[in-house]
């Protein structure tokens, strides 16, 4: 290591020996650096480099090269903290692609040990079948590592019964700077079990040493919460403990004291399944606070808030409406989610019942009015618990959602005090906030005097920025004045550790500093973090740092709704607050392409990064239509999953257009785009000759040539022409039945012909009167291909088409049905936002795919028979993400005697074009294999499979061999069946009813007043 570690300059030799050492992924240009500049706080550092090891030694390998070079490194995992201590000019290390592997498991001692990068979801999800799992139940589970938990110290929701990461924290092995790896885990508290030939040795001894020197000012100024996570844990060096674990000195230390290579972690049995939520209304959000003091005597495992702002907010999303009305009851001013999981039978309905009368004590009654309307709603279902864990854990992004350029936020987001205090602290800090003509919004741990709240600011502008210090300074005061800890969850960083000497005093800051230089005296690890950081205000360090600013681009579609250039794209790209949720490996839809290559340039927050650095001039000249944006959009298939999954709704797959369009503009379409993008044109006379156009797939040597000429997988077989449908002349069914319209889309008019053919059927079977439309030049086309591939005023064109040949229909109120969910949908999203016409508008409120009609209008209508006992349904990305999912179930469980089990899957991976390209390929086969094809591959050979998209069905035939068909073809089947029996006089045929969509919404049954119930 030299004497000045370099932090600002490039350096070309670290890059040289790390690619030549191959140590892993070695990225050091400006786009993979930039998308590695944020984490969840509002910084901005542009690292040197960055590395994903393969291997632990790997990593350690690179960490001395590092030094060897005289660079710093930063150890990363999911990039979600919240106050800065994931950025830094340094070589990020990044441990959540390859080293996230449980390395021992000891389930009769409820142990285990494991990598750093290991995501604590993934974790819990291994342990769940052995009984188990790591109880740290934060917020970010799906994407937080444990080596970031460990580094930060990370406290659950339930950290009143399981404490913070540190009490579950058993050993860490750890590279220091010297060099060494050092075991750091229990020893006896006079060292005398550490072998004096041990390169620990010494350090404890010092490190013990420093700790009694220091007990008396650790005594007076470690402030007496639970959720102290600032500064180094002195108190665990104090002398007079039983129990001595060196472990917990580099727990919450922030990476700046070594590397964790193993963390060895308690583990605890699951929580049981008779657990109870009471979800305590308020009608003044002081009660509130006042309650909670008296609430946690009941022995919960959780008390969480949720203030009247948050639920407005909530009820806006729509995937948390259902929660919203389910469980809130009135217009409450805050609700504490009080939980109890005690194992014992009924000890937790006890509870519940002890709390509505505690509640009922403290004077709250339904039928009071004003601040002490109010009581209790019991929620008994563990799927409306599990609903609500989600709403509260998506705090922080259900307020990120806010479009405006202020944003809520983070830096006195989770202070501490003692919860006897909590109700004056919280009155006298909205008073700061209103005071610098500001406000925020209150959430999460009032079980431990943690809440969370983030003044809204526009940290771009001068006056906020100094407001925002006004406010730290005002509400650290007050946090000291009240006992309490002002970084009580998310850490230092570089928020807090500014402030240490305010909180801790001047004695036990030199203290942290001596930790800091005794481990690691030049600076190798995280330099800046903890002790002897920047002025947290410094405007360099923020993202939004002086000179921020988008020069106009020109944009196509309808970014209005934010502000920003490009007439609100830049807005738009700028929701997204690094928060990480688009990086769960499991669960949802949301990233696919992220599921299958785990690199940070292949997820949303990844994504919007690169487009914010580039549409702001950080990544140089003509970034935006730049190969290497190109590149990062490459894996995106537009599945929409973000648009609806992303709390904040960042829309990557209208956000692709916009760089798609960009570079078409420029001219940069490649031959195969073409023969993607230009199918609907030409379809309509090569079709004539369609088994020409199939000799493609019989041939051999055809599929290598296009894949040499166009770029086509030789892998993969492409869809088959058919003869195309045509529309008869005039309108199909009674003259005068339901009036429909149906959209015949290009794929099934030419390779899936029979599935328009099905849907005529049922609408003819239910008494519609079907209208096809059809100019006289050429059929209908969405304009869906001609966007996939940027060209959107041909896209503009084929919408309009259809917007012309539907206006008469729409006028008259009549739907516009749809078999092909990309297609349908487009007509909801992209159009309205492509074409800003009242017409656009129209169409999008009455554009439903076929199901959707069929479960709303027809469920009884239908003569349906038995067609089998099990069906298996995928669902197609955009059906998912526009919430289409209960209408498809709905549909087929019209089906007599049909199970129906939908597959939990993200995208199939073939995504239009997507899984055709030779250089896209190997990753549409992953995705497919995430879940989808081995759930086909697994289904009895009698299950029927069903998937409504046609790409979907592609991919299923090539991955499995099976045959998916679309609902329609299922419910024409079973009206086929049903009339056979019926020609046969057998028994007869059952029309069910409708399932109500979201019929597993628990039921709520109002009880006396003061208390309610939902399962
Ligand atoms: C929306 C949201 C909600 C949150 N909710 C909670 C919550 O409920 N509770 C809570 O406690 N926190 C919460 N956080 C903060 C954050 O998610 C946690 O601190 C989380 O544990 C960080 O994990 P990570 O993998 O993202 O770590 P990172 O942010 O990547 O890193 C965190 C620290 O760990 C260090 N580090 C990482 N790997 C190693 C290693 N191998 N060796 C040494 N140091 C290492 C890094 O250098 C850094 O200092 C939240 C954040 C967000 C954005
Ligand atoms: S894209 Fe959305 S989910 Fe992903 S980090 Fe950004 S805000 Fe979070
Ligand atoms: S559209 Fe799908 S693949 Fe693209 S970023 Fe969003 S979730 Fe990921």
């Amino acid at each position: 290591m030299s004497e000045t570690v370099v932090h600002e300059t490039v350096v070309p030799g670290l890059e040289r020996r790390l690619r030549a050492q191959r140590v892993g992924d070695v990225m050091f240009d400006r786009f993979a650096r930039g998308r590695y500049a944020t984490d969840a706080s509002h910084y901005q550092v542009m690292p040197l480099g960055v590395v994903a090891p393969r291997t632990i030694e790997n990593a350690n390998q690179a960490i001395a090269i590092a030094k060897e070079e005289g660079v710093s490194v930063t150890a990363r995992g999911g990039g979600t903290s919240q106050c800065g201590q994931t950025v830094n000019t340094t070589l990020v290390v990044d441990c959540s692609k390859y080293l996230n592997k449980i390395l021992e498991l000891d389930v009769a001692s409820r142990r285990c040990v494991v990598e750093p990068g290991i995501v604590l979801d993934d974790l819990n999800r291994q342990l769940k079948p052995h009984g188990l799992w790591f109880p740290v139940d934060i917020s970010t589970a799906s994407r937080a590592t444990i080596g970031g938990m460990t580094a930060n110290n990370s406290c659950g929701a339930r950290s009143l019964r399981y404490g913070n990461t540190r009490e579950n924290v058993l050993s860490v092995d750890a590279m220091l700077a010297d060099g060494t790896l050092a075991h750091f885990g229990q020893v006896n508290p006079d060292l005398s079990d550490i072998p004096d030939t041990s390169p620990l040795k010494p350090l404890a001894r010092d490190l013990l040493a420093l700790g009694a020197r220091e007990a008396d000012a650790v005594t007076e100024r470690f402030p007496q919460v639970q959720r102290r996570v600032g500064g180094y844990n002195l108190d665990s060096l104090m002398p007079g403990r039983n129990e001595l674990n060196l472990a917990h000195i580099l727990v919450g230390s922030e990476g700046t004291l070594g590397f964790s290579n193993r963390i060895e972690l308690k583990l605890s049995p699951v929580l049981g399944s008779r657990r109870t939520i009471g979800a305590c209304h308020f009608g003044s959000f002081r009660g509130a606070m006042e309650a909670a003091q008296h609430i946690v005597q009941l022995g919960p495992i959780a008390v969480e808030l949720i203030d009247r702002t948050m639920l407005g907010l909530a009820r806006g999303i729509e995937m948390f409406q259902p929660t919203i009305a389910s469980v809130v009851r009135g217009d409450p001013e805050a609700i504490l989610f009080v939980e109890f999981g005690e194992d014992e039978e009924g000890e937790n309905l006890r509870r519940l019942f002890a709390l509505s009368e505690l509640i009922g004590t403290l004077g709250y009654a339904f039928d009071k009015r004003g601040p002490q309307w109010g009581g209790v709603v019991e929620v008994l279902g563990p799927k409306l618990q599990a609903a609500i864990a989600e709403v509260r854990a998506a705090g922080l992004n259900v307020m990120m959602s806010m479009k405006s350029a202020g944003k809520p936020v983070s830096f006195v987001e989770d202070c501490a005090v003692p919860l006897e205090h909590l109700a004056d602290y919280t009155d006298r800090l909205t008073a700061v906030f209103s005071k610098h003509g500001t406000r925020g919004t209150w959430y999460a741990h009032a079980s431990v005097g943690c809440l969370h709240v983030r003044p809204v600011l526009n940290l771009r502008l001068e006056k906020d920025v100094k407001a925002m210090r006004a406010i730290a300074e005002e509400a650290f005061a007050l946090v000291r004045q009240y006992k309490g800890s002002h970084s009580g969850e998310h850490g230092d960083g570089i928020v807090r550790s500014e402030f240490h000497e305010v909180m801790f005093g001047e004695r036990l800051v030199r203290a942290f500093e001596q930790v800091k230089d005794r481990f690691d005296p030049k600076g190798l690890f995280n330099p800046g973090r903890v002790v002897r950081a920047p002025k947290f205000d410094d405007r360099s360090l923020l993202r939004y740092a002086p000179g921020y600013h988008a020069d106009e681009l020109t944009t196509h579609l309808d970014w209005r709704a934010y502000p920003g250039a490009g007439r609100g794209f830049q807005g738009a790209v700028e929701m997204c607050n690094n928060n990480g949720a688009c990086r769960a490996l499991a669960g949802g839809v949301m990233c696919p392409s992220y599921r299958v290559t785990r690199e940070e340039r292949d997820v949303t927050r990844g994504r919007a990064n690169t487009l914010r650095l580039a549409i702001t001039g950080q990544l140089g000249p003509d970034a935006f239509v730049s190969d290497e944006m190109a590149e990062t959009l490459k894996l995106c298939v537009s599945c929409k999953a973000c648009r609806r999954e992303c709390p904040t709704g960042v829309d990557m797959a209208r956000m692709k257009i916009e760089v798609l369009a960009a570079r078409a503009a420029r001219g940069v379409l490649s031959g195969r785009d073409r023969f993607v993008g230009y199918l609907p044109r030409y379809a309509p006379v090569v079709s004539r000759l369609p088994w020409l156009l199939n000799l493609r797939d019989q041939i051999p040597g055809l599929a290598w040539l296009s894949e040499r000429v166009a770029g086509f997988s030789k892998r993969r077989s492409l869809p088959r022409w058919r003869r195309p449908f045509r529309e008869p002349k005039a309108p199909v069914g009674p003259e005068n039945g339901r009036e429909v319209v149906l959209f015949v889309d290009t794929f099934s008019r030419y390779f899936e012909p029979e599935n328009v053919e099905a849907a005529l059927a049922v609408l003819e079977a239910a008494g519609c009167r079907v209208h096809l439309p059809r100019p006289d030049d050429r059929p209908l086309c969405c304009g869906r291909t001609f966007l996939s591939i940027g060209a959107v005023e041909e896209a503009r064109q084929e919408a309009q088409r259809c917007l012309d040949a539907f206006a008469p229909f729409v006028e008259r109120d009549i739907p516009v049905l749809g078999l092909e969910p990309s297609c349908m949908i487009s007509f909801r999203d992209e159009i309205p936002a492509l074409i800003r016409s009242q017409d656009a508008r129209e169409l999008a409120s009455r554009a439903l795919m076929f199901e959707e009609f069929i479960a709303k209008e027809l469920g009884g209508a239908l003569p349906l028979a038995p067609i089998g006992k099990q069906a298996l349904l995928h669902g197609h990305c955009h059906q998912k993400a526009f919430a289409v999912m209960d209408s498809v179930m709905a549909a087929l469980k019209l089906i007599p005697e049909l199970a129906v089990e939908p597959i939990e899957s993200s995208c199939c991976g073939m995504a239009g074009a997507f899984g055709y390209g030779a250089d896209t390929i190997d990753v549409s086969l992953k995705m497919g294999e995430l879940s989808l094809l081995p759930a086909v591959r697994k289904a009895a050979p009698d299950t029927i499979i069903v998937a409504d998209g046609t790409s979907c069905r592609h991919q299923i035939k090539d991955g499995t061999g099976r045959e998916a068909l679309h609902v329609a073809r299922l419910l024409a089947k079973s009206i086929k069946a049903g009339v056979k029996a019926a020609s046969v006089n057998a028994p007869s045929v059952n029309a069910l009813s409708v399932n109500a969509p979201g019929a597993d919404a628990p039921s709520v049954n109002a009880a006396q007043s003061g208390q309610m119930s939902a399962n």
